[in-house]
């Protein structure tokens, strides 16, 4: 059988759907911090597949939807998730160990990781930029934010370049001892980078993007995500549009926000419309909430509120809604 060419149960002769987006960027190394980078090596399937994946189990109802577009964001929207899982891309990334840590939770990608103890491992570790360098944040207590002296940065800086090349020195000392690879890399700390393959489905890439592109997730893994999503959404452009609206940049209300929103539609204020649908705003002693129910509320309000600033004014002869 020709390379590229597989036979189909009928014995009819298949063209492995090709995606020019992809095959352009496969294997190009997009940095990401100061060594990292996150590379595609692979991938199966396009927008396409999902569409021909659907269309076995829907049959002769596909034909009510109108067409591909419509069809992809039909399926996402109602979370008919298997035919996303038909597009398979894998990637190649070299990350700190600690960014590491947060990506291997990802249960459901298949990983191959560079071995220290089958090779020595790099003398590369990360020192963060001087622009990504806050103070501890006391809104999110994984966060960081505010700003910290110039000074007090390339302290910072400073001493993690200091640890690094320690570690390093006592790492090589180890090995020159006679210590196995297995043993030596001990003193090594997480700021030194891995490499790994990295393989997952497109529905389970999505839930990945979701978690690391939003704020709460660590800096430096959304900015892995960043890149990922760019390459994500060259190959295909339709479900990840479908991503976008109805996923990430969509606006989920639980039972006691609805009953908020309609409170505040009916024109009550914020304070007592939180109040009376239990969305807590302040602590007993009077004190603002940083986190919890009420405040996630009002960081939805302030998304919708920023769309109806975006809408513009109402037209003449209609009514503003104050929300
Ligand atoms: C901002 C942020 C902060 C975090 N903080 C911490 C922390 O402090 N400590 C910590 O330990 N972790 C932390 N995590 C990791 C987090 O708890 C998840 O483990 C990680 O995000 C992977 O999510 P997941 O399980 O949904 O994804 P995946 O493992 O990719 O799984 C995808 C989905 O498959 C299903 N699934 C997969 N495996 C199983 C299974 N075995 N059983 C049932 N369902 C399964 C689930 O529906 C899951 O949502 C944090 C994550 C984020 C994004």
């Amino acid at each position: 059988m020709e390379a590229g060419k597989q036979r189909s149960v009928e014995g009819t002769v298949l063209q492995k759907p090709k995606t020019e987006a992809a095959d352009q960027i496969l294997g190009q190394r997009f940095p990401v911090l100061d060594h990292g980078f996150i590379a595609l090596m692979d991938y199966m399937g396009n927008d396409s597949a999902i569409v021909q994946a659907a269309r076995v189990s829907y049959g002769e109802c596909t034909k009510t939807l109108r067409d591909d577009t419509g069809l992809i964001r039909h399926l996402f929207r109602h979370e008919h998730t298997s035919p996303f899982e038909m597009v398979e891309l894998k990637f190649l990334a070299k990350m700190p160990i600690y960014i590491a840590r947060q990506w291997i939770r990802h249960r459901t990608a298949n990983v191959n990781e560079y071995s220290g103890r089958y090779s020595v491992i790099k003398d590369s570790f990360y020192v963060p930029a001087p622009e990504d360098i806050q103070g501890q944040s006391e809104s999110n207590k994984q966060g960081r934010e505010g700003n910290i002296s110039e000074e007090n940065k390339e302290k910072i800086r400073k001493l993690m370049e200091t640890a690094g090349k320690q570690e390093y020195d006592w790492y090589k000392q180890l090995l020159e001892l006679g210590a196995p690879r297995e043993m030596a890399r001990g003193p090594l700390g997480t700021m030194f980078y891995t490499e790994w393959y990295w393989k997952n489905d497109l529905h389970n890439i999505f839930h990945f993007l979701t978690l690391r592109l939003d704020p709460h997730a660590q800096l430096e893994i959304r900015k892995y995500a960043a890149q990922m999503a760019e390459m994500v959404k060259k190959i295909v452009p339709i479900s990840f549009q479908a991503y976008e609206d109805f996923a990430r940049n969509s606006v989920r209300l639980s039972s006691k926000e609805i009953a908020a929103m309609s409170s505040l539609l009916r024109g009550e204020s914020v304070e007592d419309a939180c109040k009376n649908a239990n969305l807590g705003l302040t602590k007993a002693d009077g004190s603002k909430l940083k986190s919890g129910e009420g405040p996630e509320f009002l960081q939805k309000l302030a998304i919708i509120r920023g769309a109806i600033r975006d809408w513009g004014s109402p037209k003449e002869g209609t009514q503003a809604t104050t929300i």
